[in-house]
Order: structure tokens, then C-alpha cells, then sequence
């Protein structure tokens, strides 16, 4: 970071009082327009508005291809010069003092989920633009290049991040997204070019930094009254298919104690799983969610096959495991006094992704500095984020949710928090530069 001393150097005979003072760029007193902030995520709001509030800009749709032309506007506006990537991300970079270093990056998404609210990749996307001109209205510039990163189609399935990791697959560009178009089409639709998605991938080290600011999207932060939640990573997220073999018979002629009813398994398998992940101190979740089939599937017939979901998540790849042993563990139990056979099919990984221990101090810190309260937690939910912390270290802030609802119009968080989030991203980035 680049201070300007020269007011400095004319000492008293240059008349130093006669400066104006808010032309020294002193970086502890930077501060956003929280006012403006609002206002671009009050516009950016009627792109996809749903007449029952809330929005539906779905990814490559008309609403998701006007909002990001109103983006490009901001990001312009805040002196960033502007590209569209291959990918179709819409990336807006400022030059560095340090021709040499590595960009640092900040953003997240401005698509939804359909009928969603104004808030989810809002808040990071209109926080990091809104750093981005603070930066440019205080002549600060930094060591580093500063990037600000929207990225496309975070909702269905991190499309955008992925492809800058180098993930994407050709075969995946061929699937139907939410919008009726394939990705393929979807990325020409907003100004990408699939054919060139090669020259998007970064590799490892080639970034400096990301840096995401994002509403919590559960109830902790709001119920305890904490003004910023320091991200320790984004959780692993484990699927299996779980199939319950039993013996399908007569309902009425077979003796409840000659029967081998596969769903009377699964519902005991269901508290089971309960019980084992609430039975080991941490945060960990696990989830029954579906019943997939229960067969043949009749009022007079004992279930005889039953197939369920299985998820469990934690920031520890190695403690999912554990109690995915333990589960399965539990299912023996089950299946040799109910006389049933448990078969677990792994569906999708994905691996934990933890932030960098030193950007959370840093986070801290500069929450501190502004006179904010932090908690350290989880993300249960997936980001750009998890992408980005493959290519080099990440930090994701958290403001709050009220009564933690998200993907949902009845998101939102108050504008303070909102302010409150900016200004930390902001402080995060100038320390981070320095170091
Ligand atoms: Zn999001």
C-alpha cells in the first residue's frame, strides 16, 4: 500500500495546516458508503423482481444477463477496467504499485435460485465493487492488483469459480442448467466464449488472495447478536445411497416376530444416524432427507426394500469418515436383529475447503479495529470460495441473517451489517496487501 507522505516533506514554513485533511489517504480511517451500497442493491433488485418479493435471476435467463450489464456499469463507474472472461465471469481489475505480484481478489455471484432473495452473493458482489471505488475516491492504491470477481452461476453448481479452477468438464458444459439452456449455451448467452474456457484456468499460486463477503444464511450470528462471523472453511459434504434389503410378505398372516420389514430398519436407521453424529462434541450435521423407495409399496405388504439418503458434513474430512464408520456400524446392529441387509452407495464428495489461518487473524484484527464482534464458524453452505482456496489462500466474512433464512424473499440483513461487512472486507484487503 502506497501512502502519499509528501504532505510531510513542506514542513510548518510549507504551511501544513493549510492542507485539507481528508486528502491524506490515512487507510485506518477508510470507510465505505454504506448509503451506496443500498442503493445499488435496491437496483440491482429489479432484475428478476418477483411481484411476491424477492427475486428469480436465474442464471444465463434475460433478468441475469440485464443484471450483470447494470454490474458492469458499477464496476466501471468504480474505475475497474472491465472484462468478460471465457468463462462469462465479469472480472474488473485495478493495477497494483507491484507489477510483479499476484492479484489479490475479492466478489462473489449475482445470480439466484429461483425465487430468492436480495441478499445471497448481493451483499459480497455490491461489497467488493463498493471497496473497489472507496479505494479509487482515496487514491489508495495498493501493492498488489485488486480483481474484483462476479462470478457467473454460482447457484448451479459454481460454474464461474470452477472454471477459473480448471474443473469444469466439457461433458458437464452439455447439461440442462435451471435457465432451459445448456451451460455451453448459457456462457455464449452472457458474453463467454466455451470454446476458449482453457485460458480462464489459474493455477495454483497465481493468486495472491480471495477474499468473499457473504450473509451467514443460517441464525447464529443474528440469535447471538455478533456483528461479523470469521469463516474457518466451507464444510465437506458427504452423500450416500443407503439400500435396506428386507423380505416383502403378507401383512396380515405374517407374525410380527417372523418379519424382516426393511423400513421398520430404516426408520431405526434414521435415529441412529441421529444419535451417532450428536453423540461426538462439534458441529457436524448428518441428514435422513429423502426416502427414495419403499417397495413393493402397499398398505397390505411388508416393506421388503427401502433406499434413503445419507449426508453428512464437517469441516474435517477425517472425523465425516469416523462417523460414516460408526453409521455403518449402527446399520449392522440393525440389520442382524431385524434379519435385513444395509448397502451404502457413495453418491458425490466434496472435500472440506479451510480458509487461511492467517487471513482469519486478519479478519479479526480488522474487525476489532472497527469496533465489531466476531465469531469464528463454519460455512455449511458452498461458495466460490471453496473453488478459490484451491488456487491459493481465502478468507470468507460473514454478516447476519436475520432469523437465518436464505434462498428464500424473506432474506435480509439490516444495512449496518451490510456496512459493517463492507468495511472489514475493505480493512481485510488493505492488511493483506501489506504482508
Ligand atoms: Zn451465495
Amino acid at each position: 500500500m502506497k501512502i502519499n507522505r509528501r504532505q510531510f516533506n513542506y514542513g510548518l514554513a510549507g504551511g501544513l495546516l493549510a492542507l485539507p485533511l481528508r486528502r491524506i489517504p490515512l487507510q485506518s480511517a477508510l470507510r465505505v458508503n454504506g448509503k451506496r451500497i443500498m442503493d445499488h442493491i435496491l437496483a440491482l433488485a429489479e432484475f428478476g423482481k418477483n411481484p411476491q418479493g424477492g427475486v428469480s435471476r436465474i442464471a444465463y435467463s434475460d433478468a441475469d444477463k440485464q443484471g450483470r450489464e447494470y454490474v458492469l456499469g458499477l464496476m466501471r463507474a468504480a474505475k475497474l477496467d472491465v472484462t468478460i472472461d471465457a468463462a462469462g465471469n465479469l472480472i474488473g481489475r485495478r493495477q497494483g504499485s507491484v507489477a510483479s505480484l499476484a492479484p489479490l481478489l475479492i466478489g462473489s455471484h449475482v445470480d439466484s435460485v429461483p425465487e430468492g432473495g436480495n441478499y445471497d452473493g448481493v451483499v459480497g458482489s455490491m461489497g467488493a465493487i463498493e471497496v473497489a471505488q472507496t479505494l479509487a475516491e482515496n487514491n489508495v492504491t495498493t501493492r498488489h492488483p485488486l480483481e474484483v470477481v462476479i462470478f457467473q452461476n454460482e447457484e448451479g453448481g459454481l460454474i464461474g469459480s470452477r472454471a477459473m479452477e480448471g474443473e469444469l468438464t466439457e461433458k458437464e458444459l452439455d447439461l440442462v442448467s435451471r435457465s432451459g439452456k445448456t451451460i455451453r449455451d448459457g456462457i455464449k448467452f452472457i458474453g463467454g466464449d466455451p470454446v476458449k474456457l482453457g485460458g480462464v484456468r489459474r493455477r495454483k499460486g497465481e493468486i495472491a488472495g480471495y477474499l468473499e463477503l457473504h450473509i451467514e444464511q443460517g441464525g447464529i450470528l443474528d440469535a447471538e447478536k455478533i456483528n461479523i462471523g470469521v469463516v474457518e472453511g466451507i464444510v465437506g459434504i458427504n452423500w450416500w445411497d443407503v439400500t435396506i434389503e428386507g423380505f416383502a410378505n403378507h401383512a396380515g398372516t405374517t407374525p410380527m416376530n417372523n418379519r424382516q420389514d426393511a423400513l421398520l430398519a430404516a426408520a431405526k436407521f434414521i435415529q441412529a444416524v441421529n444419535r451417532v453424529v450428536t453423540s461426538v462434541p462439534g458441529r457436524q450435521v448428518g441428514t435422513v432427507g429423502r426416502i427414495t423407495a419403499v417397495l413393493p409399496g402397499a398398505p397390505n405388504v411388508i416393506p421388503g426394500k427401502v433406499v434413503l439418503s445419507l449426508e453428512l458434513r464437517d469441516l474435517d474430512a477425517a472425523k465425516i469418515k469416523m462417523l460414516f464408520e460408526r453409521i455403518q456400524a449402527e446399520a449392522q446392529k440393525i440389520a442382524a436383529e431385524s434379519k435385513t441387509k444395509f448397502d451404502f452407495k457413495e453418491i458425490n464428495v466434496n472435500i472440506p475447503a479451510p480458509t487461511d489461518p492467517r487471513i482469519r487473524s486478519i479478519i479479526s484484527d480488522a474487525a476489532r479495529d472497527l469496533g465489531l464482534t466476531t465469531k469464528q464458524m463454519p460455512s455449511g453452505a458452498g461458495h466460490d470460495a471453496q473453488d478459490m482456496a484451491r488456487l491459493g489462500p481465502v478468507g470468507m466474512i460473514f454478516i447476519p441473517s436475520v432469523g437465518g433464512i436464505s434462498h428464500s424473499p424473506r432474506e435480509f440483513s439490516h444495512p449496518e451489517d451490510i456496512a459493517n461487512g463492507a468495511n472489514v472486507l475493505l480493512h481485510t484487503l488493505v492488511k493483506l496487501d501489506k504482508v
